[in-house]
């Protein structure tokens, strides 16, 4: 089995398990465990920020995070295919009283003077916007990289309105490394980021909010609410660390790993490889006579698994858990199917 459906499938090393075995471990809700300290004060100074939280999930970091920026009542604005807005399951609206407005996604392309317009100041009669949130890479434009210039358009933007900037940064690390830019130039601009340690890197679970020791000491808070409290949990942010010091790098393989495959499937005119920037290919069905079900039906039955994500478009991405004869592999069978078709 070759399983591209998402990095999310990875599975802890055996020198990762090694470090969760032998893991310090207190109970976490009183603040004891000083494996998740360890994790919290590492993350906080790799983006330069003054703290950190761990959180179970993703989308636990993200709406904690979006609960600290917006106060129920409130506006987020957001692009039309974020995370936030497409996947985390109207959470920002049943959890938070959030009221969310969306600018268009194209890819990662961020028209900074179009956001700049949405927003509505506080003082009249519609809803505040409290808020932006940009996503980083940016998961169903194909894993692409919002350039740091741009980042930087936004961050003046957000402040000459004194609204909050979230980056959803569940995959920052790979635009970190495709484009060579240090995480900590990206967490200057942000008042809140979330990343994730279970996706690329390979940890079993966990992500981290980060931000100021004032908005963490808030976060805490809203992670018992939710239910996120949880104890001897260095046994996870050991897996954590780990993947911090280990797994950041090598991501560049996993890059080149996509590009290979997106060069492999261009000729049937699904993908164009210039378009690869990280560890995502997207694989545009729309002129062959294939939808995504049946191209990942028909690939799961030689063995690799991929994504539908919607009628006409199949995701594949890479990670730590798929080598270069893996991606042989897929390219072997990916392209029989679409040859046929
Ligand atoms: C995966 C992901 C998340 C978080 O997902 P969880 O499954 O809740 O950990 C958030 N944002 C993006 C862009 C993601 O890809």
């Amino acid at each position: 089995m070759v399983d591209l459906r998402s990095d999310t499938v990875t599975r802890p090393t055996p020198e990762m398990r090694q470090a969760m075995a032998y893991a310090e471990v207190g109970d976490d809700v009183f603040g004891d465990d000083p494996t998740v300290l360890r994790l919290e004060a590492r993350a906080a100074e790799m983006f330069g920020h003054e703290a950190a939280l761990f959180a179970p999930s993703g989308t636990m970091a993200n709406q904690i995070a979006l609960q600290l920026q917006v106060p129920s009542g409130g506006e987020l604005l957001a692009g039309a295919d974020a995370h936030v807005v497409t996947y985390e399951l109207g959470a920002a609206a049943a959890l938070g009283g959030i009221s969310t407005r969306t600018w268009p996604s194209v890819g990662a392309d961020i028209d900074v003077d179009q956001i700049a317009a949405m927003i509505r100041p506080a003082g009249y009669p519609s809803v505040p916007t409290r808020a932006l949130a940009v996503e980083q890479t940016h998961n169903l434009g194909g894993g692409t990289v919002v350039p740091l210039p741009v980042l930087r358009a936004l961050r003046e933007v957000s402040e000459k309105a004194g609204v909050g900037l979230h980056c959803d940064g569940a995959r920052i690390w790979h635009a970190a490394v495709a484009d060579g830019v240090p995480l900590s130039a990206y967490g200057e601009l942000f008042d809140t980021l979330s990343v994730c340690l279970s996706k690329g890197l390979g940890a079993p679970a966990g992500s981290l909010i980060i931000g100021s020791r004032e908005n963490m000491a808030r976060a805490r808070v809203l992670r018992k609410r939710l239910g996120g409290g949880m104890r001897q949990v260095g046994i996870l942010a050991a897996a954590g660390l780990h993947a911090l010091e280990n797994h950041i790098d090598r991501l560049a393989d996993d890059h080149a790993r996509a590009r290979r495959l997106a060069e492999a499937l261009a000729p049937y005119g699904v993908v164009d490889p210039a378009a690869v920037r990280t560890n995502i290919v997207l694989l545009d069905l729309s002129k062959t006579t294939l939808d995504a079900p049946s191209l990942t039906a028909r690939a799961a039955e030689q063995g690799v698994l991929i994504s539908p994500m919607l009628p006409s478009i199949a995701r594949i991405i890479t990670h730590l858990d798929v080598d270069d004869a893996g991606v042989d592999r897929a390219i072997d069978v990916l392209g029989g199917v679409l040859g046929s078709a």
